[in-house]
């Protein structure tokens, strides 16, 4: 039995977690939940989960689950309540779905507490991606991911040698303006941002898949979970989305994942690694003869500046990826309710980079968080 503490359970991503811990009880009993405000939704899950710790971050939330939770629920709030559900003495897995680099206190808590940790939280591991690996490693957890894209590398590396891996090739469907003319951006709406061609996820996700940061991100991501070096991670936009990643070996052989675009599947590997588990419904089918047509583009580095932006940032180091992470959180939450442009969320990134002066290559977690800070101050200031 997995005892999970699920952090962002009321998000795109949690829902699905939730889903796969219902259809295996057997397997998956839930210990902690959060959320941020949708109090609502949290009650709804706590009633049917049955948590023993339950953090949501709002004032009201707070309130309302304390009327509505049976007292032998501990209920706990904001940082340091997300931070004590992630290191709960009776869960022995953090699965991460909360959204930005809030996620990392937690992450590196749960780490020190050898929880095991299944992790879809990507900012974090972009933001100080050397500090949690090390520490990973220092206590000897791995860190399972739930990206699709990783997954699929994660899986294409099964049974394999890291030294006789070439390179990865990330696939990306391009988002919704793959095809529009760079001329129209200016145009570009919000709700048109948040109409990805192929998968269902939460705001902030599609809007860094509109702008391919997400992209961006995932190198990073990669470049941490793999130990891959930067000039061997290459990024091919694949409309289709059936392919979710690849990997190149030195022999010339290339290993692929296929799937539906459907986050079910990542996720409920990531739980039962290293086995696998009996899919949970008919949709999950992958029916290869409905695809007429694989295509596969270079990514245009131009129209899309940030994914060249997070290839630099991730080359150069030290704290530049944390800059970059927290300006981008502002710039999309800023887009989401409508106070920049799109094009504003790459002139925002690329304005506070270059403001950006006090890069050290010999970072801590205090360095990290003096970095976003100041990042979010600079967004305000470009504002
Ligand atoms: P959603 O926006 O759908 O959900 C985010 C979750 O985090 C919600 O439960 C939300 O609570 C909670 N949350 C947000 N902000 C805070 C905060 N400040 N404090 C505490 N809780 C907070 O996001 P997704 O599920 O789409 O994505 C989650 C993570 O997974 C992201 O890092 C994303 O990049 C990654 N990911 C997502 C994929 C997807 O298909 N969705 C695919 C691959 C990776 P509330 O509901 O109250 O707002």
């Amino acid at each position: 039995m997995q005892n999970i503490t699920l952090l962002g359970s009321t998000g795109s991503i949690g829902k699905k977690v939730l889903k796969i811990v219902a259809r295996f009880p057997e397997r998956f009993h839930i210990v902690g939940l959060s959320a941020d405000k949708n109090h609502k939704l949290l009650i709804e899950q706590a009633l049917e989960f049955n948590p023993e710790i339950v953090c949501i971050n709002s004032d009201e939330g707070f309130r309302q689950l304390k009327s509505s939770l049976d007292s032998s629920v501990q209920i706990v709030q904001g940082s340091e309540g997300l931070v004590q559900a992630a290191t709960h003495e009776n869960a022995d897995t953090l699965v991460s779905a909360i959204v930005g680099n809030i996620g990392l206190a937690p992450v590196i808590a749960a780490i020190k507490a050898h929880k095991a940790i299944k992790l879809a939280n990507k900012e974090p591991l972009v933001s100080a991606g050397k500090i949690i690996i090390d520490l990973a490693r220092k206590h000897s957890i791995d860190i399972i991911p739930i990206d699709s894209e990783h997954s699929a590398i994660f899986q294409c590396l099964q049974g394999e040698k890291a030294r006789q891996v070439k390179r990865i090739i990330l696939t990306a469907s391009g988002g919704p303006f793959h095809n529009m003319p760079v001329e129209n951006f200016k145009n570009i709406k919000k709700k048109e941002a948040l109409n990805h061609p192929n998968w269902s996820m939460g705001g902030k996700i599609t809007i860094d898949s509109s702008t391919m940061m997400n992209k961006g991100l995932e190198v990073i991501e990669a470049h941490w979970l793999f130990g891959t070096d930067y000039k061997n991670i290459d990024v091919v936009i694949h409309p289709q989305s059936a392919i979710h990643s690849m990997v190149e070996f030195i022999d010339a052989s290339i290993v692929a994942q296929l799937g539906v675009p459907d986050m079910t599947l990542p996720i409920q590997y990531a739980l039962s690694y290293p086995e696998r588990l009996e899919q949970i419904h008919e949709t999950l089918t992958f029916d290869i003869l409905k695809y007429e047509k694989l295509e596969f583009f270079k990514p245009d580095f131009k129209k899309f500046p940030l994914l060249q932006v997070a290839y630099d940032c991730g080359k150069k180091g030290g704290l530049y990826p944390t800059v970059m992470n927290a300006s981008n959180e502002m710039a999309v939450s800023l887009f989401l309710n409508e106070k920049i442009s799109f094009l504003d969320i790459s002139r925002m990134v690329i304005e506070t980079l270059s403001s950006f002066t006090d890069n050290k290559m010999d970072i801590d977690l205090d360095s990290i968080y003096a970095a976003d800070d100041w990042a979010r101050k600079k967004c305000g200031e470009i504002l």
